[in-house]
């Protein structure tokens, strides 16, 4: 992958240069409150990379899901605050993302000088799935930058103008973020130190079943938490009552217990849960055993007992990969699971990759130290499609 470094011979250095960056500052947020900073933060090192090197900074991002035309609620206004914070430094936010307002401040910027353009979907080019579309838009994005940085890892895995096609207009170049985040997944397909165990759990089952196939043949134990395990569960023949189950899954699942006991792949799934009345933090709760869990009662969380089971399973674990809360953390009835999880992590000596949004945000919100964690991954869906061995387009585009 191209650097920074290898842009900046080609632009005969970056000074007073515009440069594009696609960061990814998606963050959670509570009406016009951030509620997770991290994204922001990550991004910083490489904007200021480029600041000190005197480029002019024209960053670009997206913000929840507008439907392709401005959308005051989802502005960046928010997030371009927090980033002149931990920048100290000013951000001047366009008004639009490739319009008079948006060409006008690029103009003016100076070196050093930070803009970030206003949120990508806005446009509904950014997103289109015509490659026309998504091509004129990429156009008109290249035409406010000498060069483009690719620095936002959560989005690398998605065909969208700001991330894909503009990296075929203009000089490019692979962030610090994006690079480091690639060579921390590397290692982890690339003879992983052993044990490696990977710990799975979070709602978005059918997304993440296809990660398991390829997990079956590089690591030694899977330990599976959260909403997906109930599909688990029942295609061992439990009765899941009312938890999340994906009944045109449990074939696929079969399928993988199977493969697993073949290649001697350890599966671990929990053996009791904490089952609720509601998925609410006041519904009447219980912990009961896998076997036990009443009809209309819905598992919210893996149980004590559980906890203490993977717990004892990463105790000898070289390395480690944990995507998916065990349960539903937001909620503090339901957030020891996790906590344990995380816990267990910290206590042992494992190389250690979190990824995932949602995972990321529980550490931070259980009040771990982030640092203490081996790699703390900005991208969630991203990091699944890379372990499953796809091409992300993002990546490959900065190849040529
Ligand atoms: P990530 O963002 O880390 O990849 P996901 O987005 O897949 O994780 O899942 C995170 C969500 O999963 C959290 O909002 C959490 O509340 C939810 N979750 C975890 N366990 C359960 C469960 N047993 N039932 C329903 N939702 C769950
Ligand atoms: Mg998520």
């Amino acid at each position: 992958m191209r650097t920074i470094g290898n842009l900046s011979d080609q632009l005969g250095g970056l000074r007073g240069k515009a440069i594009l960056v696609r960061s990814d500052l998606n963050v959670p947020m509570d009406g016009a409150r951030i509620t997770d900073d991290g994204r922001i933060r990550a991004s910083i090192p490489t904007l200021t990379r480029l600041r000190d090197a005197g480029a002019r900074v024209v960053v670009c991002a997206h913000l929840g899901r507008p439907k392709g035309a401005p959308d005051p609620q989802y502005s960046l206004a928010p997030v371009g605050a927090r980033l002149a914070e931990l920048l100290q430094a000013p951000v001047a936010l366009a008004s639009d993302t490739v319009g008079p307002d948006a060409r006008r401040l690029v103009e003016q910027a100076g070196p050093g000088d930070v803009v970030l353009l206003e949120n990508l979907r806005f446009n509904a080019g950014e997103t289109s799935k015509d490659d026309a579309e998504r091509g004129a838009f990429a156009d008109q994005l290249a035409q406010l930058a000498d060069g483009y940085v690719s620095d936002g890892f959560g989005v690398v895995h998605r065909k969208q103008a700001s991330v894909y096609d503009v990296a075929q207009r203009l000089p490019h170049a692979a962030g610090g973020l994006v690079v480091t985040e690639v060579d921390v997944l590397r290692k982890l397909t690339v003879a992983p130190q052993r044990p490696y165990v990977v710990v799975l759990g979070g709602s978005k089952v059918s997304d993440k079943l296809g990660v398991i196939e390829n997990l079956l043949a590089s690591a030694d134990r899977i330990l599976i938490g959260g909403g997906m395990v109930f599909t688990f569960l029942a295609a061992q023949g439990h009765e899941v009552g009312a938890s999340l189950l994906e009944r045109d899954q449990l074939d696929t699942v079969r399928g993988y217990l199977a493969t697993a006991e073949q290649r001697g792949v350890e599966i671990v799934l929990p053996t009791d849960v904490v089952a609720a009345e509601a998925f609410a933090a006041d519904a009447a709760h219980d912990v009961v055993g896998v076997d036990a869990i009443p009809p209309d009662r819905m598992g919210l969380d893996i149980g004590p007992d559980s906890s203490a089971a993977f717990a004892a399973k990463l105790k000898d674990a070289a390395t480690v990969f944990w995507n998916g809360p065990m349960g539903v953390f937001e909620m503090a009835p339901y957030r020891e699971g996790t906590r344990a999880l995380a816990q267990a992590l910290l206590d042992g000596n494992a190389f250690t990759v979190v990824g995932g949004g949602d995972s990321a945000a529980a550490v931070r919100a259980l009040g771990f130290d982030e640092d203490a964690f081996g790699h703390i991954s900005t991208g969630g869906g991203a990091s699944l499609e890379y372990l499953e061995g796809r091409t992300l387009p993002g990546l490959s585009v900065l190849e040529s």
